[in-house]
């Protein structure tokens, strides 16, 4: 029952993400007015504004000038849904008051990440504004996961202000390197920014199944497009994306399978 109370709000939140998506790019207040199609201009109803549903009852067409509706937005609305129930799954109990402050770091990290993902697919950009923020965010709340958790510190890694700082570092020297020697042909700059928010959140050492996780999903992503033929082995695709996926599977996977994985990473 609260996983779907978990999913259906993340849902809602996936379907304003993807209005917040699209105002940002044309620097529009978040709250202002109702949501219109991008090709008519008409008012969308609240009954073909449903996440998901309206989607496939209005086949992906506009109900006003049958203008295509992008698959991106169901997209970023199942996937917010998604990673919200497995929050809820994985790190939420209503009995236990720390894990409602950690739930609620993560369903904001995770909005933030998700806004990323959606941007840079559309528009190739990161939008620099919600990775600060992120940061900022993350910094906040393992400081204060650290004051709490001190007394158990088996190392300075348990910290995870400090593994998350090890994280970023390596992380974005990664990137970095990667764009400042191939000219961005290979990453742009964008990239090895995002990979400082990668690196903290996920921290030391972690980042390294994040990094694989990231990569190996782009390139069966890359393969399926090359050979579908829609994109040749030259055409960029966005590496984001892939960062974001990375992240958000290793944070699932540490908390599900941490037995496993603390010999691997
Ligand atoms: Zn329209």
């Amino acid at each position: 029952m609260i996983i779907l109370i978990f999913f259906i709000g993340g849902l809602i939140t996936g379907s304003f993400l993807n209005v917040v998506v699209y105002r940002l790019n044309l620097a529009e207040s978040m709250f202002a007015g109702r949501s219109m199609c991008p090709h008519c201009k008409a008012k969308i109803r609240w009954y073909d504004n449903i996440p998901l549903l309206s989607f496939v009852l209005l086949r992906a067409e506009c109900r006003d000038c049958k203008g295509k509706i992008s698959w991106q937005y169901p997209l970023v609305e199942f996937l917010t849904g998604l990673f919200f129930a497995l929050i809820g799954m994985c790190f939420f109990s209503l009995t236990d008051y720390q894990s409602w402050i950690e739930t609620g770091f993560l369903l904001v990290l995770f909005s933030a990440l998700m806004v990323i993902f959606a941007y840079d697919l559309k528009f190739m950009e990161i939008p620099m504004i919600f990775l600060w923020a992120g940061i900022g965010w993350t910094l906040v709340f393992y400081i204060y996961f650290d004051a709490v958790n001190f007394s158990e510190f088996a190392s300075m890694f348990s910290s995870q202000t400090f593994s998350g700082i090890i994280g970023a570092f390596v992380a974005w020297v990664f990137f970095f390197s990667m764009a400042f020697f191939s000219k961005e042909k290979w990453m742009g700059m964008g990239d090895a920014y995002l990979a400082i928010l990668v690196g903290l959140t996920v921290g030391w050492p972690k980042i390294f199944l994040t990094l694989v996780l990231s990569f190996l999903s782009g390139a069966i992503f890359s393969i399926f497009l090359i050979l579908s033929k829609k994109k040749s082995m030259k055409s960029q695709v966005p590496f984001a994306p892939f960062l974001v996926i990375g992240t958000i599977a290793t944070l699932f996977l540490y908390q599900a399978f941490p037995q496993y994985l603390k010999y691997l990473f």
